[in-house]
C-alpha cells in the first residue's frame, strides 16, 4: 500500500492519466454523454445541455482530447444541431450568433480539435469533372 506523505504524493497519484479518465467516467458518466449528444444535435447549445447536468462545456471538450470516439460524436452532433441560416467556417458567426460547430470553431487561434475533426471528417471538396 502506498503511503501518502504530502500533498505533493497525492496530486501525483491523482494526476496519472487513468485516475483522471476513471474520474470523468463518473462525472460524465455514458448516459449523460447519451443525452448530450442528443440534444446537441437538435440544436442545443452545448454549454447549455452541459449546465443542466451541472458541468461545464470544457468537461465534454476535455474528453474530446483524449477519447477519439467522443471527438468524432460531438464535433458531429455540433454540425447536426448548427443553424443552417448561418454562414459557417466564419469567426463573425462564431463570436456574433455563438456557434460552436466545428467549422466555426476551427476559425478561433488554437482549437485544433475541430480542426482536426474537420479534417478527418469534412468530404473533400468535388473536383471540377474532367472534360
Ligand atoms: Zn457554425
Amino acid at each position: 500500500m502506498t503511503v501518502i506523505n504530502s500533498y505533493e504524493d497525492i496530486m501525483h497519484q491523482h494526476r496519472s492519466t487513468p485516475w483522471r479518465h476513471g474520474v470523468m467516467d463518473e462525472v460524465f458518466p455514458p448516459e449523460v454523454r447519451a443525452q448530450v449528444l442528443a440534444a446537441v444535435s437538435q440544436g442545443t447549445p452545448l454549454k447549455q445541455v452541459m449546465e443542466k447536468h451541472g458541468l461545464s462545456d470544457e468537461v465534454a471538450y476535455g474528453r474530446a482530447r483524449w477519447d477519439g470516439d467522443w471527438e468524432r460524436q460531438l464535433y458531429s452532433a455540433l454540425l447536426d444541431g448548427r443553424n443552417p441560416d448561418l454562414r459557417h467556417g466564419r469567426a463573425w458567426t462564431y463570436a456574433k450568433y455563438r456557434c460552436r460547430c466545428p467549422e466555426c470553431q476551427a476559425t478561433q487561434p488554437g482549437c485544433t480539435a475541430a480542426q482536426r475533426f474537420l479534417q478527418q471528417h469534412r468530404p473533400a471538396p468535388a473536383r471540377p469533372a474532367c472534360g
